[in-house]
């Protein structure tokens, strides 16, 4: 027999955990782990690797070092496509035979075919955005440190995050935090008044999905920081240096950021199975593809079917998928009747940047500083492993008495998305 999980994100780990866990006295079951990145990035510190509030390497786990001395062996390669009938999977640099497999391949910020998305926006959703992010904020202040012209200052310090969710929020309300804590009193030739932060969300509100009264909290805060957001606001163009909304207007900017929303993996778009009008594969209740029993679905890649709540694509709901993946290939193994998801969020933290957040659990609603005490304290117990745990900590420490680490890591003339160094892009290309 031969388990094979696709994707080392939190669904596909939590499989291999619990597979490799109870599988150990059953030689005969081969179990392999295929991924394209060779870590386990916690995403909820993401935004803090934007603002240099934390070092990238503190927040992955190389994947490796969790297996320690388990037996289940990795492949680090890209999967292409799946053979469902001669149950392969086929990689770019090769091909895996299954006996049962776990697709955990995660998911893509969708463009939702706005024009420009693609070659002009930022995605944030993996550990180079991060670094590519932190990187453009720096060099756009060395350059506007000197820049004569106020217009053009402004327009290079100006961020556009399109999407109000969790993710948007949390990110800008650290990029808010590292323009105010640290560039403004350090680049001599940049004023408060020249960065210029915009939030933009076509829905009526920000973070929905949050309790009413703490998203209606986190929007004064930010409105007081002095982010501007643009509620009922559908994005329709993204060009070189503005974004364009419905009706015409054109705001000028200097980077704008994708953060809206979540679809399927592309790779998965031409897996002849039933998917949602989000592009994710739809799962029976036990984690099962409807066509295909033999494979099972887990994480931000799938929903299932008829349960929104057990769909949503949060951590702890593609840990839940993938422990029950795990739970049914066992009991099938074993002969045992399969279980079926029993899911639902028990809460939403958000942070707003250094010492305020807004925390619900349980029922319970809490905001401010000690909402902030409690989303770090809950952030770093669940981080893999106490060596990251103690990186992160010291980071968090560190930067209540030291200044951020504002070296530039990257050669930003390579920079994709951004305006301001197209003409960067264009002499490199020379
Ligand atoms: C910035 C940000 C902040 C977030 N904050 C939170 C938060 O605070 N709380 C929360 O609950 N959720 C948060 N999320 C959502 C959370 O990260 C996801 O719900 C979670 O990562 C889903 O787990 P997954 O295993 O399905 O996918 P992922 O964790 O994305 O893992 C997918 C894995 O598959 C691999 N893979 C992808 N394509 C291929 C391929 N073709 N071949 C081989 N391998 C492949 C990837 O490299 C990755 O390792 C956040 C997400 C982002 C982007």
């Amino acid at each position: 027999m031969r388990i094979v999980v696709l994707g080392g994100g939190f669904a596909g780990m939590e499989t291999v955990r619990v597979l490799e866990r109870r599988l150990r006295d059953r030689p005969d079951v081969e179990l392999l782990l295929i991924s394209d990145r060779n870590y386990l990035l916690f995403t909820p510190l993401l935004p803090q690797v934007a603002s240099s509030m934390v070092e990238p390497r503190h927040i992955v786990q190389p994947l490796r070092d969790i297996r320690g001395s388990g037996r289940f062996r990795f492949r680090r390669d890209t999967v292409t496509d799946i053979d469902f009938a001669g149950r392969r999977v086929i990689m770019t640099e090769g091909v895996e035979r299954y006996d049962r497999l776990v697709v955990a391949m995660g998911s893509v910020v969708p463009s939702f075919g706005v024009p420009g998305v693609e070659e002009h926006a930022l995605g944030y959703k993996w550990l180079e955005d991060g670094i590519v992010l932190r990187d453009h904020i720096l060099d756009a202040a060395e350059h506007a440190d000197h820049e004569p012209d106020p217009a053009a200052r402004r327009r290079m310090l100006t961020v556009c995050v399109v999407g109000g969710g969790y993710t948007g929020v949390e990110l800008i309300a650290e990029l808010q935090d590292f323009f105010q804590r640290y560039i403004v009193p350090r680049y001599r030739g940049i004023d408060p008044g020249d960065y210029r932060l915009l939030l933009v969300e076509a829905g009526h509100e920000i973070l929905r999905g949050v309790h009413p009264t703490l998203a209606e909290r986190a929007r004064r805060k930010l409105g007081r920081e002095g982010i501007e957001i643009r509620t009922d606001t559908r994005v329709t163009r993204v060009l070189p240096g503005a974004v364009e909304v419905a009706g015409g207007e054109q705001v000028p900017v200097g980077l704008t950021i994708w953060a809206a929303g979540v679809t399927g993996h592309p790779a998965l778009a031409h897996f002849p199975v039933e998917r949602d009008r989000l592009g994710r594969l739809v799962t029976r209740p036990t984690m099962q593809l409807k066509d295909h029993p033999e494979v099972y679905g887990a994480g931000d890649a799938v929903t299932v079917e008829g349960n929104p709540t057990a769909s949503i694509p949060i951590i702890p709901a593609a840990l839940a998928h993938g422990r029950l993946a795990a739970e049914n290939i066992l009991a099938e193994l074993e002969g045992r009747p399969l279980g079926t998801i029993d899911f639902a969020p028990q809460g939403m933290l958000v942070s707003l940047g250094e010492r305020d957040a807004v925390v619900e659990v349980f029922g319970l609603r809490l905001s401010g500083y000690f909402a902030w005490l409690f989303w770090n304290a809950l952030h770093l117990w669940k981080l893999v492993g106490f060596r990251k745990q103690l990186q992160v900590a010291l980071d968090w420490g560190m930067a209540q008495f030291f200044p951020r680490d504002s070296s530039i890591m990257r050669r930003v003339s390579r920079c994709p998305v951004c305006a301001h160094h197209t003409p960067y892009r264009e002499r490199d290309a020379a």
